[in-house]
C-alpha cells in the first residue's frame, strides 16, 4: 500500500509502487491491455490496480493471440505426422508407404544413411 506508508519511508514507498506498477502493466498486457495504463495504475494504487486487472475478462486481442499460438501448436503436431504425397500433394499419415489416391510408391520416411 504505497500510499499509506508513511513520509519517512518514502524510498520504500517508491520501491513499492514501482514493483506494483511493473506487475500490472505485466498482468495488462497478458490480458490484451494496454501496458501503459497498468504501469500507471499499479504506480498509483498499487494492489488495488493489480487486482482490478486479475479480475478483468481478457480482452478479444489476447484469446486470438491464445488461439494462433494454439493453432501453430496445433499444426506442428499435425504436420509431424503426416507427409505430403510427392505426386498429388495429398496429406497422408507419416506412416503410409503408398498414395491412396494416385498410388505413387512413397519412400521411406527417413531413409537410413548408406556408408
Ligand atoms: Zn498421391
Amino acid at each position: 500500500m504505497a500510499l499509506m506508508i508513511p513520509f519517512v519511508e518514502f524510498p520504500t514507498a517508491i520501491a513499492t509502487g514501482v514493483v506494483f506498477a511493473i506487475v500490472t502493466a505485466w498482468l495488462a498486457l497478458k490480458k490484451g491491455y494496454p501496458p501503459l495504463l497498468g504501469l500507471v495504475a499499479g504506480g498509483i494504487v498499487g494492489p488495488l490496480a493489480l487486482v482490478v486487472y486479475a479480475f478483468l475478462p481478457r480482452t478479444e486481442d489476447a484469446d486470438q493471440q491464445a488461439e494462433m499460438e494454439g493453432r501453430i501448436t496445433a499444426e506442428q503436431t499435425e504436420a509431424a505426422k503426416t507427409r505430403l504425397c510427392p505426386n498429388c500433394r495429398r496429406v497422408l499419415s507419416i506412416a503410409a508407404r503408398v498414395c491412396p489416391k494416385c498410388e505413387t510408391r512413397l519412400p521411406a520416411e527417413s531413409p537410413p544413411p548408406t556408408t
